[in-house]
């Protein structure tokens, strides 16, 4: 009899222990706006990387090895985006952080074929790593997440598919929308940033600021980036917040195009902050398009 209240004890205490929130630190707000879709509102989310920097070259803060020393899981972007996540999960010392690489989830575009060296940009050496930037990725990526938050809490081994399931739905629903207001637009970018978006909403990525990812545009590149957007009546270009304004500044007055600072992040880790972040993404590329000569916008 008292082993069996014994039993009983250990049996409710093991569950009261496994029942602890899930501790998840992510390399971006993008990664903890999905996982905190996936989680429910319980858990304790992390972000290593400000929405405003560049996430290529981000120098991490001692409070986030520190959050890593204690968490259950760490996000990384992958695809050789946040070489920094390294320092991170090193630095934490944290034998029992299990490292999710969310780009495992979804299928590459960009992957240079042949030989990779320096003259080819300093990033995107794997294909490129804004996947983030299709919504139908960020499902995958939830359910990859719901898949790898089960095994290491496995008291919520139902709640978390269900989570990424109801997030699958509600990014399905705008999908439509969202379509309608991309389909078949042009645009010139700064940073080989919206691929994934171009191809999820049949868009068309015109040129590019940078004529590498990572370099800095020439006169002579620059030159040819007005001839084009003159020729193909390019309405727009747009840069993250992060990029600097003078190309595209000059862009404008060369041609008269018109320039949006478009963020490649979402300002909060939540779900909602996601699918804002499409609304807005909508709202700056799918704009009626107006005569030339009508500034910055954000
Ligand atoms: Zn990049």
């Amino acid at each position: 009899m008292n082993t069996l209240r014994i039993i009983i004890a250990w049996v409710a205490f093991a569950a009261v222990a496994h029942a602890d929130p899930l501790h998840v630190v992510c390399a971006t707000n993008d990664l903890g706006a999905i996982a905190r879709a996936v989680t429910g509102p319980e858990a304790r989310i992390d972000v290593a990387a400000r929405p405003d920097r560049d996430p290529h070259a981000f120098e991490v803060r001692p409070s986030t090895v520190r959050n890593a020393g204690k968490a259950d899981i760490y996000l990384e972007v992958g695809l050789s985006l946040d070489l920094w996540s390294v320092d991170v999960v090193r630095g934490s010392r944290n034998r029992n952080l299990v490292v999710v690489t969310c780009a495992d989830a979804i299928q590459p575009i960009e992957v240079p074929t042949g030989r990779v060296d320096a003259s080819m940009g300093d990033v995107h050496s794997e294909g490129n790593p804004h996947y983030w930037l299709d919504p139908v990725n960020a499902i995958s990526v939830a359910r990859l997440l719901a898949e790898r938050f089960a095994q290491v809490d496995p008291a919520r081994v139902e709640t978390y598919p269900a989570n990424a399931e109801a997030f699958a739905l509600r990014i399905e629903e705008r999908l439509p929308v969202w379509r309608a207001r991309l389909e078949g637009r042009s645009f010139i970018e700064f940073h080989r940033s919206w691929g994934y978006l171009a191809e999820r909403f049949s868009m068309r990525i015109a040129g590019r600021v940078e004529p590498l990812p990572g370099i800095p545009p020439g006169a002579r590149h620059l030159a040819a980036l007005a001839e084009l957007i003159r020729e193909q009546q390019i309405p727009l270009v747009v840069r993250d917040v992060y990029h600097t304004a003078s190309a595209v500044e000059f862009l404008a007055r060369e041609t008269g195009v018109r320039s949006a600072v478009l963020p490649t992040s979402c300002d909060e880790p939540t779900p909602e902050a996601f699918l804002a972040h499409f609304d807005r993404v909508a709202d700056v590329l799918g704009m009626p398009i107006e005569g030339p000569g009508s500034g910055e916008s954000r």
